[in-house]
């Protein structure tokens, strides 16, 4: 039983990864050359001018001088004078089909993070019969997407109801038993991983943490309200998003927020620098990775003052998700807000920067993700490049940033191949036209993508911006 799982759960991170079809698919196909750019390759660092990036199939074949560079007979050719070239990012914090609050996953949300150079994604809890679907389609060439690597149902509690669930595609775990079920369920629809969310008991989120373990899934996600994080790292937590439980594993009064007794004022007035520093080198020694999406972070800390009417890219936004879950989450959101005055919350989120600068100092792995779509405004693909501007923000430089969106996602799956550019590395790219480590905005100044040896122009690229704008006004 053990060994089955572990090779189902191999051959769902192969295909979801697109490794499958590497070796054949090289000998065809014409070879795609990006000749005299700068090549930015966050795994190491390097900088390198006047680079010759040959593309074959889904993979890199060369990283080479440009000087002297011949390209291969019958090659397609990209002139990249003056341009950087950057693996492909990944947003390690998506929810693409998220049962039917954010119609148009397909035509919108899909497309937007290829336009937007985001060549990969992890789904951090969607429907699992569609995001196969999408994912085969991708692999196959159908579908204009991102890699994928998908949780399907996050493992959710009952809210005070005792009946329903907070989200779409969550499975209700009550118990240890139920949530054993629950992770075998999810391991033979074979899963990539386990997520959890805030209202999973205590005693069910370590028996989904052990089941997990056994069967081979990692399990991330957040750190359940009724759990302290020193039991998420003890558990095995592979990771954590939003920055859950480290104010409170930071508090001396860490027990109110377990009760369900604490507040943003407490929060803020019991942080103990002592033990904070113990944590945080307790998350790093355990390499328990750290995806804050900040951007979100300070979207929801501060959602009062957005101005939804007025946003830029609302033209890429189908009106049902600003008329249905977005006003709904804005309406919670708002009841929250009016409980701590704006400077208290402007604090509040000051500590998020901080604490995402003091994770990095200690070596805490950190992951660049967005909640996109689920976040009020959070739009899929252009949120991915407001992050990196937040994780600088955090202390990171813009090449550690840059790392958090590319190397970093390769390291957390135990795939080298992904985010770097690199011989028989995934052929995943972005061309750019300003450098990104002299200014991280740089990230948005895309003149190409290449996703999975596939070309977009700036054209193409453009015509994908017109299509999602489409399907955005027709879905209702
Ligand atoms: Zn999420």
């Amino acid at each position: 039983m053990f060994y089955t799982m572990r090779r189902l759960v191999a051959a769902s991170l192969v295909a979801a990864l697109g490794l499958g079809r590497f070796a054949g698919a090289q000998a065809g196909g014409q070879p795609l050359v990006i000749v005299h750019a700068t090549a930015i390759d966050p795994a190491t660092g390097s900088t390198t001018p006047d680079r010759v990036v040959v593309v074959r199939g889904h993979a890199i074949a060369t990283v080479a001088a440009a000087a002297g560079f011949e390209p291969p007979p019958g090659a397609r050719v990209v002139d990249a004078t003056g341009e950087y070239l950057i693996p492909g990012l990944w947003d390690m914090h998506v929810h693409s089909a998220f049962g039917d609050w954010f119609p148009g996953g397909r035509d919108v949300i899909l497309p937007l993070f290829i336009a937007n150079g985001v060549t990969g994604v992890r789904d951090m809890g969607g429907d699992l019969p569609v995001l196969l679907g999408w994912r085969r389609a991708i692999v196959a060439g159908t579908l204009v997407g991102p890699r994928m690597v998908v949780s399907g149902p996050m493992l959710d509690g009952y809210l005070a109801d005792g009946k329903s669930l907070r989200f779409p595609s969550s499975v209700p775990v009550t118990s240890a038993a139920t949530a054993v079920a629950a992770v075998r369920s999810l391991a033979a629809q074979h899963v990539d991983f386990i997520k959890v969310q805030s209202e999973v008991p205590h005693d069910a989120y370590l028996a989904a943490a052990a089941e997990a373990h056994r069967l081979g899934l990692p399990i991330v996600g957040h750190v359940p309200t009724r759990v302290r994080i020193a039991e998420v790292i003890d558990a095995g937590q592979k990771s954590v998003e939003h920055l859950m439980g480290l104010f409170e594993g930071c508090s001396t009064q860490e027990d109110r927020f377990v009760d369900g007794t604490g507040s943003m004022q407490l929060l803020l007035e019991s942080y103990d620098p002592a033990r904070c520093d113990a944590l945080l080198r307790r998350l790093a020694e355990h390499e328990v990775w750290q995806c804050p999406t900040l951007a979100w972070q300070r979207g929801e800390t501060l959602l009062d003052l957005l101005d939804q009417a007025h946003q830029p890219l609302a033209r890429y936004v189908p009106a049902a998700w600003r008329t249905g879950s977005w006003r709904r989450f804005t309406d919670e959101i708002m009841v929250d807000i009016r409980k701590d005055p704006l400077a208290r919350r402007e604090e509040y989120w000051r500590r998020n920067l901080a604490m995402t600068g003091a994770l990095h100092r200690a070596g805490v792995p950190i992951l660049a993700g967005t909640d996109a779509a689920p976040g009020v405004f959070i739009v899929p693909g252009f949120s991915l490049h407001d992050e990196l501007v937040e994780l600088v923000s955090a202390g990171l430089t813009p090449m550690e940033a840059l790392r958090a969106a590319t190397a970093n996602a390769g390291r957390f799956f135990g795939r080298p191949e992904i985010g770097r550019i690199a011989p028989g590395a995934l052929a995943d790219l972005v061309l750019l036209a300003r450098d990104p480590t002299a200014d991280i905005h740089n990230t948005t100044s895309i003149q190409a993508v290449i996703a999975d040896g596939r070309l977009y122009d700036r054209a193409a690229l453009d015509a994908l911006l017109r299509r999602v704008e489409a399907s955005a006004r027709a879905i209702r």
